[in-house]
């Protein structure tokens, strides 16, 4: 597929409209981001009172497969971007058709979509990626196994995230049953790395090609979801600026206009172990994926830095000029889950009552275990103090 996004503002500059096609949180605080800068959003997916739908100029109920839909809708707006990845590809095809700018382009979705095709692409791209090997059989993954070695991460190629689809290996005899929990589905086999720490880049890419990353910032997950991010990441200058220098080298080779998160693995220093130092001799990062939109570990940049990566979406995808991507304050994103609603409605007072922690809620009814319901972020004069008021804060929403 070649890029579909024009080299052009888009043709309404005055009053522009963003079709976004997803309508999750994401597209949420793209529209609130949008705002501001009188740039209005539609959305475009098979539910009703979505978290986007709430606050979008336009809510389209409809399948995505439906393609009379998706042409009217598209026909509708000024440019056309996606707020998750997984949007069938003819969504793509049909807003190139229309003369409606695409950002980024379906091409990027393409390689997004699947974890063999991105990892290919890394590989390809002389990008430090996990050795990894392509699962289609049992033999495959018995092959690979004795390639990489153990232990190993056996995962879905396609429609995977937060840790779903994925099995360890941590020895050979597993790759049976392992191979049945991918249901004949394509898979990609990983190598396990020892990482230090997680640790991932949002960056924006403007038509121009111009290029703002936002610092490099650690995660911490719980039970394979983001939990706490930190702004910036507690690493030597040399790490921030191979994670920046990866993540320009990603996006000019992909030609993306728009905002990407390239999530890392962290090497240890001290390379106690070839096996670690075989990884990557040169630096101390591997790629282990990306996501070509903004990202969670991104949302603390609507308080924590000059410009949100919502705004610069907005920016990138219409054709303006991107804003600047410093950091204000070391800020604390902590992501509010629907396990919280446990015991009933959290405590929202007790948390306001924290006078920095700025409470983003998605406007989700429904609460289940795992669902990312809301997010907390507080700025502080230093990481740890901010560390210290956004757990609290969220702790005391099921206190007493
Ligand atoms: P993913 O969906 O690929 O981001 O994986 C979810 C989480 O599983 C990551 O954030 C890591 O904590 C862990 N993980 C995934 N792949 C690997 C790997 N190859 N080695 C070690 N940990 C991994």
């Amino acid at each position: 597929m070649s890029p579909t996004h024009a080299q052009s503002p888009i043709p309404n500059p005055q009053s522009p409209v963003i079709g976004v096609f997803g309508s999750g949180q994401l597209g949420r605080m793209l529209a609130l981001a949008a705002h501001p800068l009188g740039i209005r959003v539609h959305t475009f997916s098979p539910e009703r009172d979505t978290p986007t739908g709430q606050v979008a100029a336009r809510e389209i109920c409809a399948a995505y497969d439906d393609r009379d839909a998706v042409r009217a809708f598209v026909r509708g707006v000024d440019a056309v971007t996606f707020e998750f990845e997984n949007v069938p590809a003819h969504v793509a095809e049909i807003a190139a058709e229309e003369g409606k700018p695409v950002r980024p382009g379906g091409h990027v979705l393409h390689v997004a979509q699947n974890r063999l095709r991105e990892k290919g692409f890394f590989a390809d791209t002389g990008l430090p990626v996990t050795p990894f090997a392509p699962v289609h059989s049992l033999a495959d993954l018995e092959k690979g196994l004795s390639a990489i070695g153990a232990p190993a991460v056996l995962k879905t190629a396609a429609f995977g995230y937060d840790g779903k689809g994925q099995v360890k290996i941590d020895d050979p005899s597993q790759a049976e049953d392992a191979w049945l929990e991918m249901n004949s589905q394509p898979a990609i086999l990983e190598a396990f790395v020892p990482f230090e720490r997680e640790v991932s880049v949002v960056a924006a890419r403007g038509i121009d090609g111009g290029f703002a990353a936002f610092p490099l910032v650690e995660n911490r997950h719980a039970n394979h979801i983001l939990d706490v991010t930190l702004a910036p990441a507690q690493v030597s200058p040399e790490v921030a600026a191979e994670a920046e220098q990866l993540t320009r080298r990603l996006m000019e080779a992909l030609d993306v206009v728009g905002v990407l998160c390239v999530e890392f693995f962290l090497l240890p220093e001290v390379r106690l172990l070839s096996k670690v130092e075989l990884l990557n001799p040169e630096g101390r990062l591997l790629i282990n994926e990306i996501a070509p939109r903004p990202h969670n570990s991104g949302h603390w940049t609507i308080e924590g830095a000059v410009t949100s990566q919502f705004e610069q979406q907005a920016r990138a995808v219409c054709g303006l000029p991107l804003g600047s991507a410093a950091q204000i304050r070391p800020a604390v994103m902590v992501n509010l889950l629907g396990d919280l609603w446990t015991q009933g409605q959290p405590n929202w007072e007790a948390l306001l009552a924290y006078p920095t922690a700025k409470l983003h809620l998605y406007g989700k009814s429904a609460a289940r275990p795992g669902r990312k319901m809301g997010h907390v972020t507080v700025t502080a004069t230093t990481i740890d103090e901010a560390l210290e008021i956004a757990l609290a804060a969220r702790k005391s929403l099921v206190g007493q």
